[in-house]
């Protein structure tokens, strides 16, 4: 099998593409008099572009992450990286992306956007991946496999091995979403960086409690990140947002003891919620929330919702009949939910 060649799996004219050169780009020292960007000289808080590179919150999440900065993307959330890979990779009206319902719906609405066919290989019905099955589904059309680990909304990881294998095998850009990686058991693939059809998703929205943000992290080769870096908007991360970010990341303790905390109370509702009596299944979750299955479904989401708790039924979705997917909270707020479910219980002897 031919070895991955990022020249051939890149749509032509990406290859080529000029980056709008920003003026923050054009001129980075120190300055007294900056006339170069039709700012505004007011000094506000945010009178002045931010920084096209994000080179000091970069750097931060390099040395957190263990990741050098040139194999870092920055996006506007990590829903901005699934868009502009699609964009990158997949010719409208000819492409095809492969994705692993029940799964994260942005890859699918991403696709559809672009005039990309999503081809959908079921997860099995106890969730794990099919991967002969998706190796089997690829085609020469085929340009992204996206697969979601620890996986939304099932909350189970897939076994590296599996990952691997498809990696290996595939020899398609395979894009794994590690967003819950941080409440996962399982190592993140960050470090592996001996595949050149890897990137890895990551964000600041989930572990580091930063979603309102929006800071998400594609890591890669530094040529796949480059040509991130070139079809992104100058732009396209705020400076309240990378100030916030770097404060924000200044706390490691703070943001770790929030994670362990969120870890503890996934497992004690666990237990809470498989005690009670119309819950059918609580899947195993490595992730901060949890699917669980019920007698009805809609029922229980209503019942809930008139008692101010908002969760989310995924009975839609493939192979998740009766399933709610809820967030774990606060200590509080997790015993609000346990409570009111009690009552729900026992409503519905
Ligand atoms: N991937 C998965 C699996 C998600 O669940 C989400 C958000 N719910 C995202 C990516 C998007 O995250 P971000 O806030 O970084 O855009």
């Amino acid at each position: 099998m031919k070895p991955f060649n990022l020249n051939e799996e890149l749509r032509s004219h990406i290859k080529n593409i000029k980056p709008y050169s920003s003026a923050r780009h054009e001129f980075t020292g120190t300055a007294a008099i900056f006339l170069d960007a039709n700012e505004n000289p007011y000094a506000g808080q945010f009178n002045r572009y931010p920084d096209p590179d994000q080179a000091e919150l970069k750097s931060i999440i390099s040395e957190i992450k263990e990741i050098p900065v040139e194999n870092i993307f920055l996006g506007n959330g990590s829903d901005e990286a699934i868009d502009l890979l699609v964009r990158a990779f997949c010719e409208p009206g000819k492409d095809q992306i492969i994705t692993t319902p029940p799964t994260y719906g942005m890859y699918k609405v991403v696709a559809s956007i672009n005039n990309i066919f999503n081809r959908e290989v079921y997860l099995k019905p106890d969730f794990s991946l099919p991967v002969n099955e998706i190796l089997d589904s690829i085609t020469p059309q085929t340009k992204i496999i996206f697969i979601c680990s620890p996986n939304n909304p099932t909350g189970n990881s897939f076994p590296t091995e599996d990952l691997i294998k498809i990696i290996r095998k595939s020899v398609k850009l395979v894009v794994v979403d590690e967003a819950y990686i941080d409440f996962s058991s399982q190592k993140s693939l960050t470090g592996l960086r001996d595949f050149p059809n890897l990137v890895v998703l990551q964000t600041l929205s989930k572990a580091y409690g930063m979603a309102g943000l929006r800071i998400g992290l594609a890591t890669g080769s530094k040529d796949i990140i480059k040509i991130l870096n070139t079809i992104k908007p100058p732009y396209n991360i705020s400076s309240a947002s990378i100030s916030a970010a770097i404060e924000t990341l200044k706390n490691p303790n703070k943001i770790n003891s929030h994670r362990e905390e969120i870890i503890r109370e996934r497992e004690k509702l666990v237990s809470e919620l498989t005690s009670l009596k119309f819950v059918k299944e609580v899947f195993p979750g490595d992730a901060n929330f949890l699917l669980v299955r019920v007698d009805d479904a809609r029922d229980c989401y209503l019942y809930l919702k008139n008692n101010g708790i908002i969760v989310r039924d995924r009975s839609a979705e493939a192979n998740c009949s009766g399933c709610l997917r809820i967030s774990v909270g606060t200590p509080d707020e997790n015993q609000a939910l346990v409570e009111t479910l009690k009552k729900f219980n026992s409503h519905n002897p």
